[in-house]
C-alpha cells in the first residue's frame, strides 16, 4: 500500500474527479484511470498505459503525503473579541441567543485587560498587528460607551508598542449618525447582520414594538458604503425568505455597490425561533438558490459567502473553537464559543475555559479545558473521515452539532449536504480557472 494523502473521488456530470485536499490537488480522471490508481494504492504490478496515467497524475501532486494542520503549541492569542453587552435594540425571529434588555456590561476593567493581553502577545511573537473584535449575544453597540472607551483603548495601545490595532465589529446596523462616524473613524471591517429586501427584513428582525428595522439598517449602510468603509452583510435565510435568495443578493449588488461579501446561513432552530416558529429551510431549496444566485453575481463586486463551504482553507476545526478562540463574555468568561456565552448553558461546562479576575487584574485560564477544547478536532471525528471536506469545513459548528458530545459521536447534520455541494462548486471553479 501506498502512504499518500487523503484521496477522494468525487464525481460530477463530466466523471470521476480525483481529489487531496491536503495537497491542494485535484484532477479529472476516466473510469480506467480510477482502476489504475487503485491498483497503484494497493501496490500491484501496472501495465505500461497504467505506469503513464499515473506518472501523469503524479504531476498534479495527488499520491504524495499532505501536511496535516496542527494546533500551536502555546496559547499566545493576538485576536480577541469582545461581548460589549447581552442585551439589544432588536427582536429577531431566529436570535441564537433571544437577547432582549441589556442584563450584563462588560467591565472596563476586562476590556482593556484582554486587549493589553492580545497586544503584548504580539509584540512577543513579532507580529506587525493584533487585533479586537467585538460581537456578542446582544448588539455591541447597545454599549455604546463601552465600545468608544475599548477602541480609544485600542489605538492607545497600538501607540505605545508601535504595533498595528485592527478593529472589526459586528452590528445589527442600528446606529445613529453619531455612531456611524465612529464606525468610519475607528473600524477596519464591518459584519452587518441585514435580511436584505425591506419586507423580509421588517418581519424578521423587528424593533421591540413590533415596527420594522429596514429603513434605519438601509441608512447604516448607505452610509457605510458612501464612506468607504469595507463591510460585510450577513443574512439569515429561514423557509419563509429562503425563495427570495436570488432577490435579497441582487437588491444588495445594486443598492449598497461597495458591499464586498454577502454571508448566506440556513436559520438553525435555536433561541428564539423555538417560540416564533421559525424554521430552517429545506437544504435543496437552498443549495439551488445559493447557486444561482451565485451565477448571476458573476463578475460583481458582492462575492457570496457560506461557512461550511471555504475550499480554499485547511483547517482542523471550523472555528478556532479548538485552537485557543479567545472570546470574553460581557460577564467577564472566557469562551471558546460566540454561542455559548451564559454560565447556565450547560455547554459552558465545556466552552468556558477562564475568567477575568477582577481582584488581580488579569485573566485566569484553565489549561485542562483548553486541553478538552483541542479534543474537538476533526481527526477526532470519525463521521467526517471520508468525507473530501474533511479539511475545510472540520467538522462543523461544534456547539451546535457536538454541544456536550464527544468527538467521536459527531454525526453530522442536514447542512453536511450543503456544505459538500458549494465545496464542490468551488472545486469545478478553481479547476475551470486552472484549464483556461
Ligand atoms: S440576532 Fe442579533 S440583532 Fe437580532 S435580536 Fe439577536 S442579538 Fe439582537
Ligand atoms: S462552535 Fe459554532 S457557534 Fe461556536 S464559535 Fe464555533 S462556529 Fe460559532
Ligand atoms: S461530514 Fe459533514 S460535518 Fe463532517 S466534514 Fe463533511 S460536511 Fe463537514
Amino acid at each position: 500500500m501506498k502512504t499518500v494523502s487523503d484521496l477522494f473521488v468525487l464525481r460530477d456530470e463530466q466523471g470521476p474527479i480525483l481529489y487531496a485536499p491536503l495537497n491542494v490537488a485535484a484532477a479529472r480522471v476516466n473510469e480506467s484511470g480510477l482502476a489504475a490508481v487503485a491498483k497503484y494504492l494497493r501496490g500491484e504490478t501496472l501495465s505500461p498505459d497504467e505506469s503513464d496515467v499515473i506518472g501523469m497524475l503524479a504531476q498534479y501532486k495527488l499520491f504524495e503525503p499532505g501536511v496535516i494542520p496542527v494546533n500551536p503549541e502555546r496559547f499566545m492569542p493576538v485576536h480577541v473579541t469582545l461581548f460589549p453587552t447581552d442585551g439589544c435594540n432588536l427582536r429577531c425571529r431566529y436570535c441564537y441567543a433571544g437577547a432582549e434588555k441589556i442584563r450584563h456590561k462588560m467591565s472596563v476593567a476586562a476590556g482593556r485587560a484582554a486587549i493589553d493581553l492580545v497586544a503584548e502577545n504580539a509584540r512577543e511573537v513579532g507580529r506587525d498587528n493584533f487585533l479586537v473584535g467585538f460581537h456578542g449575544n446582544g448588539e455591541p453597540f447597545c454599549a455604546y460607551d463601552r465600545i468608544r472607551e475599548f477602541c480609544e483603548y485600542t489605538q492607545f495601545r497600538a501607540e505605545i508598542t508601535g504595533i498595528r490595532g485592527n478593529i472589526n465589529t459586528a452590528t445589527n446596523g442600528v446606529l445613529n449618525d453619531e455612531q456611524i462616524d465612529f464606525c468610519l473613524a475607528f473600524f477596519s471591517n464591518i459584519n452587518v447582520s441585514f435580511d436584505g429586501l425591506p419586507e423580509l427584513q421588517n418581519r424578521q428582525r423587528p424593533f421591540p414594538d413590533g415596527s420594522g428595522s429596514f429603513d434605519a439598517v438601509d441608512h447604516t449602510l448607505k452610509r457605510f458604503d458612501e464612506g468607504g468603509l469595507s463591510f460585510g452583510i450577513r443574512a439569515t435565510l429561514t423557509t419563509d425568505s429562503v425563495d427570495a435568495l436570488e432577490d435579497v443578493a441582487m437588491f444588495i449588488s445594486e443598492r449598497y455597490p461597495h458591499c464586498s461579501q454577502l454571508h448566506l446561513e440556513p436559520a438553525w432552530e435555536c433561541g428564539r425561533c423555538l417560540t416564533t416558529g421559525e424554521h430552517t429551510p429545506d437544504v435543496d431549496v437552498f443549495i439551488r438558490k445559493y447557486l444561482s444566485a451565485q451565477d448571476k453575481l458573476e463578475g460583481k463586486y458582492l462575492k457570496l459567502v457560506y461557512s461550511g463551504a471555504r475550499q480554499d482553507l485547511i483547517i482542523n476545526s471550523f472555528c478556532s473553537v479548538c485552537r485557543g478562540s479567545f472570546t470574553v463574555t460581557s460577564e467577564g468568561y472566557v469562551t471558546a464559543c460566540y454561542e455559548v456565552c451564559e454560565k447556565s448553558d450547560p455547554r459552558s461546562e465545556r466552552y468556558f475555559y477562564g475568567s477575568f479576575d477582577e481582584n488581580a487584574g488579569c485573566y485566569v485560564f484553565d489549561q485542562q479545558k483548553m486541553d478538552a477544547l483541542g479534543r474537538l478536532n476533526v481527526e477526532n471525528m470519525d463521521n467526517c473521515r471520508d468525507c473530501f471536506c474533511r479539511w475545510h469545513c472540520a467538522g462543523d459548528c461544534s456547539a451546535k452539532l457536538l454541544g456536550m458530545k464527544e468527538p467521536e459521536e459527531h454525526e453530522g447534520s442536514a447542512r453536511c449536504l450543503i456544505n459538500r455541494a458549494l465545496t464542490l462548486r468551488q472545486l469545478q471553479k478553481r479547476m475551470r480557472e486552472r484549464e483556461e
